[in-house]
């Protein structure tokens, strides 16, 4: 059964500091400060600092984890661990082959009639699954000069009717350079939709303010947001006041989660997420399989458990409420359905 209090959706004033780049600043950057405001012991073994890859977590987002829970599903998707330095047979660094997509600097263009901008490579947050967790942000994101060869890009390939904005996570940049950004394509005839990949509304849900909401109501083609929560414990009234600012503006939200050992791999949990996010407002997209990047090995869970547990969320919810289950193959047209 779903408990009232998880599945209500309230509306809550903004945090004391609506700041998000103050808060961006004030986020837990290392394990034992992180570990000490949940009660915690810190005995963080040394191996698990990762200097290329440190530990990021915006207090918003620290704030929903239980005090005193090490199995916490949140804190288990962000604090790092030893096992990330371990090298294991089948896990690399370019798991999906983005670096074999890229076509022009800080563009993967490797689906047909979509085109992804890599725009920044910082995350609010880092989290220890992320695919792109060994990228070489470096040279890779659009600058000044870089922005100009992709624009040039995507005005040259005319089938190119979708343009995603991903990273990293697109809404780190200030709202005054997307206006640029979605000023400079609308320049395209060719571009349909705006698509845009991001983990902020969940993670620091201040991020979404009147200046972002008035670029978004402005854009002059239909918007899809994806977001990006993976346990319904991610939700809570700051957040979903947050998707319905972004809801308001005429956005069309889904979100896509990541399939994980000892956090989300349980039918029920996996019904709770969807429904959860529904309350909010929010579609399901996809349910990856977790794409097998080095250090990210204790989250894998075999496919036939996943297939079994997508079974289960058939059974128990609505066909709109049943995640796209998918791996990504490099070199596939599109994204594997599992089941
Ligand atoms: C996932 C992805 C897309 C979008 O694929 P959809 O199946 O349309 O969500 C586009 N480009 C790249 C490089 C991707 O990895
Ligand atoms: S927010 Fe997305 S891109 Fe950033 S670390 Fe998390 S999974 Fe990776």
């Amino acid at each position: 059964m779903l408990d009232k209090d998880s599945l209500s959706v309230s509306r809550t004033p903004i945090r004391p500091n609506s700041n998000w780049r103050e808060q961006l600043r004030e986020g837990f950057c290392d394990p034992d400060s992180l570990l000490t405001f949940l009660g915690l012991e810190s005995n963080v073994a040394p191996a698990s600092r990762r200097p290329d890859f440190p530990m990021r977590v915006p207090r918003a987002f620290a704030e929903r984890m239980t005090a005193g829970a090490m199995a916490d599903p949140l804190l288990l998707q962000v604090l790092p661990d030893p096992d990330e330095a371990r090298a294991h047979p089948g896990f690399g660094t370019d798991p999906v082959g983005d670096l074999d997509s890229r076509s022009a600097p800080a563009v993967l263009h490797k689906y047909q009639g979509r085109a992804l901008l890599m725009t920044t490579g910082a995350c609010a947050v880092h989290c220890r699954y992320c695919f792109r967790q060994h990228y070489p942000y470096a040279g890779q994101t659009i600058g000044p000069r870089r922005w100009q060869e992709a624009l040039a890009y995507l005005a040259r390939n005319e089938d190119i009717e979708e343009v995603i904005f991903s990273g990293g996570d697109p809404f780190m940049l200030q709202t005054r350079k997307l206006c640029e950004l979605t000023r400079d394509l609308a320049s395209l005839p060719h571009i349909r939709r705006l698509r845009i990949h991001t983990r902020m509304p969940v993670v620091l849900p201040d991020r979404v303010t009147a200046h972002l909401q008035a670029w978004l109501s402005e854009l002059p083609w239909p918007v899809v947001i994806v977001i990006h929560a993976n346990h319904p414990q991610e939700f809570d009234p700051s957040v979903d006041h947050a998707l319905e600012r972004l809801r308001l503006t005429g956005a069309h939200l889904l979100n896509q989660a990541v399939l994980m050992r000892g956090i989300n791999d349980q039918v029920h949990t996996l019904a709770r997420l969807m429904e959860r996010g529904f309350l909010a407002g929010v579609l399901p997209y996809y349910l990856h399989l977790l794409d097998r990047v080095a250090g990210s090995k204790r989250f894998e869970v075999d496919e036939p458990i996943a297939r079994e547990l997508l079974h289960g969320l058939r059974i128990r919810l609505p066909g709109y409420l049943v995640p796209r289950l998918v791996r990504e193959q490099p070199g596939e047209p599109f994204k594997l359905p599992v089941l």
